[in-house]
């Protein structure tokens, strides 16, 4: 089956056998034990008058030209099939190995020296992985968008299992240890199947290739020197093999598993800072993320360019002297910093979010800090690296040190949630 008719309509889609008519469980249990395909060690368990329930394993489509590109190189390794996507429109041609610049048209896409017009292309491969884009390998295909702004994206088309291996070493050091890949493979799955789930009925992609979704570095990129880095590994893959089809779940649904880098010491309300966070993104301590060294962390800046940057937003003409800043909330209790600026003759209330947004670009490690004002500073003492809520990367190596399983890494994260295996 090509790839393209894998897309989220088959992730969906479920099977049952037709000889049973009764209602199926949402999804069979989490085995802690199911290292191999489920289906085969749920089937001689299960009594006969129940179905198996089975879903068809599905294509996850991630814009690797986050925020759209003016142009981008294309690399493709052997033969491959360029196809237009819009039914009235059907360009179809053939070629062998080679590189080229994808750039807009008015109306298409130009391709090297070939132009095309239709405003989507699938490049389909005879081999995978064989598709570089800006330097980044990856596997299944590509599709190229001529956007309506004028500019070009990349998304790359492919099932989840074969996306979760560069997941897993993208968002995760290799070091860290194997329990804790495996609960980064289970929380990255998740997320992603969510968002393709929510994903709108027009949209093109599901997940972004950065941050702001999951960071996904394909099999291997160049850095800015031209040097091979590898994108995923032997570790990464079998991370997440030997979770394959594992999601956490909550009422018989997937959920947004948010997750960061380091907590702090404890997780933060999930509603506080996302509003699809449900209940189970609820606070809980975390001590195992200490050997972070963002675990606590201190930073500074100017006290005139804090002024500058804290109040310029919300303030109409001249900035006034900041006197004093408050913290009416305390940093460390599951819940966002809240400071009042007192300015003139005015106070300003800002969360910790606004002002790590406002600061320079990584000064601010996490939206939970104190303030401290000083004559010609200001300091910040923080906790936590990232918005702090759900699973945190470092407290999951913590309690792999220690020597607890994967599963009970996760569900630590996700108070109330469960675990169960998508059998594809
Ligand atoms: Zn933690």
């Amino acid at each position: 089956m090509s790839l393209a008719c894998l897309v989220l309509i088959a992730f969906l889609t479920i099977r049952t056998s037709p000889s049973d008519q009764k209602p199926p469980p949402p999804l069979q249990s989490f085995v802690r034990s199911a290292a191999k395909p489920a289906a085969k060690e749920s089937t001689a368990k299960v009594p006969l008058a129940s179905r198996r329930v089975v879903v068809n394993e599905p294509a996850i489509r991630v814009n690797v030209t986050p925020g759209g590109a003016d142009s981008f190189q294309l690399e493709v390794r052997g033969h491959y099939r360029m196809v237009s996507l819009s039914d009235d429109e059907k360009p179809q041609a053939n070629f062998d190995s080679g590189s080229v610049k994808v750039t807009p048209t008015k109306h298409g896409l130009k391709c090297g020296t070939h132009e095309y017009a239709c405003r989507q292309l699938e490049i389909i491969p005879s081999q995978s992985p064989a598709i570089r884009v800006n330097g980044h390998l990856y596997r299944g295909v590509v599709r190229l968008y001529r956007r309506t702004d004028g500019k070009v994206s990349a998304v790359n088309v492919l099932p989840v299992e074969e996306y979760l291996a560069s997941v897993v070493d993208s968002e995760m050091p290799a070091k860290f240890p194997g329990e804790a890949r495996k609960a980064q493979a289970v929380v990255a799955r998740t997320y992603a199947l969510y968002q393709a789930q929510q994903a709108d009925s027009l949209a093109v992609y599901d997940l972004l290739s950065s941050q702001r979704s999951q960071k996904y570095l394909g099999v291997e990129y160049r850095d800015a020197t031209g040097r091979r880095l590898a994108g995923e590994s032997e570790s990464s893959r079998r991370a997440v093999a030997s979770t394959r089809g594992v999601v956490c779940q909550s009422g018989g649904k997937l959920f947004c598993t948010y997750y960061s880098a380091v907590c702090g010491g404890r997780t933060v309300e999930g509603k506080l800072v996302f509003k699809d966070a449900i209940d189970c993104l609820a606070p809980v301590d975390c001590e195992w993320c200490r050997e972070s060294p963002h675990f606590r962390w201190t930073a500074e800046i100017d006290r005139t360019a804090f002024q500058k940057r804290a109040l310029e937003p919300v303030s109409r003409g001249a900035l006034s002297d900041i006197r004093s800043i408050h913290q009416p909330v305390e940093v460390g209790r599951g819940s966002i910093p809240r400071f009042e600026i007192h300015h003139g003759t005015r106070v300003a209330t800002v969360t910790g979010i606004d002002l790590r947004e406002r600061m320079p670009t990584g000064l601010l490690a996490s939206p939970h800090f104190r303030i401290d004002l000083e004559p010609s500073r200001v300091t910040f003492t923080g906790r936590g690296h990232g918005h702090g809520v759900g699973f945190c990367q470092w407290g999951a190596k913590g309690q792999a040190d220690s020597g607890r399983p994967y599963d009970q890494i996760v569900l630590h994260y996700y108070p109330g949630a469960e675990l169960v295996t998508l059998d594809y």
